[in-house]
């Protein structure tokens, strides 16, 4: 248990066995025994891990951690694997931090009905469709709050305490599939807009790549139905007609940017997923907003997401005067629960 506990807390804190020994002052050889099992970690050892970490010395001692799955990731290629690892491990500590939580917060059930079988285009739409009416939002209304929605839907989700460089989000069904509560996390430091398209896309691989569904897929196609849903869901196709009629303009996409809270270059794209525009029109617009600079940074702001039932966690579970107590009774070190709060 303290072998998996030590890796964890290693990439929690993105550290190299190399970086953990030298702050730690233990041989990196036994770092990497700890950690595989093949030595046991002295009292000493534990102590000098929880120091160089920041968890406290309980956190060592607590028992096998939450099963977390490899999960979805949305990053660039150019992302580091050790910042995945480092997303990956944060959110399986939200898991558990959660998980202990669960008898003292009342938090919604889960209500996600992931789909069994494979899916073409429509079924996709009507999966959106269904999430709007479980999250109590309009078939015909923007979503002002997506976070809201999929936590009334029994998802935690949560803004990542720091900086995670070329990555934007990560899901995954935790303990083995469809008793645990699912968990979305997402970069804090970007536009609004990109952290909801995260949040959506995140969203369709819960309720479309779950542990039920019985066909196999390829990356490249369990991408495509994750975006696909994620537009279906931030602009469901009726409306989505009706507010971009040709001859669409980047004028029109900045509108409905403003009324709906999803990219211009996620409206384009969405206007030709449904053929609204040909792909020749599609392609122009592509070229008009990178010659704005668009592709950088787009106009028309759109206010951040808020996450409330990880909030609430760390408002009820944390215990003490101080943060370094709050901390310790989450059993996080410091620096990230200071940064957790700061950032949800
Ligand atoms: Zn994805």
């Amino acid at each position: 248990m303290i072998s998996e506990r030590v890796r964890h807390a290693r990439e929690f804190c993105n550290l190299t066995q190399t970086a953990l020994a030298e702050l730690a002052g233990v041989a990196q050889s036994k770092i990497s025994d700890i950690e595989g099992s093949r030595q046991p970690a002295s009292p000493e050892d534990v102590t000098r891990i929880a120091r160089a970490t920041g968890f406290p010395v309980a956190f060592f001692q607590a028992g096998p951690l939450p099963d977390m799955p490899d999960g979805n990731f949305r990053r660039l290629k150019r992302g580091k694997v050790r910042v995945t690892r480092q997303v990956r491990a944060q959110a399986r500590q939200i898991v558990e931090l959660v998980q202990r939580a669960e008898s003292v917060v009342q938090m919604p059930p889960v209500r996600l009905s992931p789909v069994r079988t494979a899916v073409d285009a429509d079924d996709i739409e009507a999966v959106a469709a269904e999430f709007r009416d479980v999250a109590g939002v309009g078939q015909r209304d923007p979503i002002p709050n997506l976070t809201r929605g999929v936590e009334r839907a029994g998802v935690v989700v949560a803004g990542l305490p720091n900086e995670i460089p070329d990555h934007y989000g990560f899901s995954a069904w935790p303990d083995f599939g469809l008793d645990g509560r699912p968990i979305i996390v997402f970069a804090r430091d970007v536009p609004g807009d990109r952290q909801r398209w995260t949040i959506a896309h995140e969203l369709g691989h819960l309720l479309l790549h779950s542990p039920l569904r019985d066909d196999e897929m390829t990356h490249e196609t369990a991408e495509k139905e994750a975006s696909r849903f994620a537009g279906a869901l931030l602009l469901p196709r009726e409306i989505a007609v009706e507010a971009m009629r040709p001859p669409l303009t980047l004028t029109t996409l900045a509108h409905v940017k403003a009324t709906f809270g999803a990219s211009i270059g996620t409206c384009a794209y969405r206007a030709r997923d449904l053929d609204l525009i040909t792909e020749q029109r599609f392609v122009s617009l592509r070229k008009q907003m990178t010659s704005r600079g668009w592709h950088r940074q787009e106009p028309v702001e759109v206010p951040h997401e808020q996450p409330l039932l990880i909030r609430k966690v760390l408002d009820l579970v944390g215990q003490g005067d101080s943060v370094s107590s709050r901390a310790d009774s989450v059993r996080l070190p410091a620096f990230a629960y200071r940064a957790l709060v700061a950032a949800n």
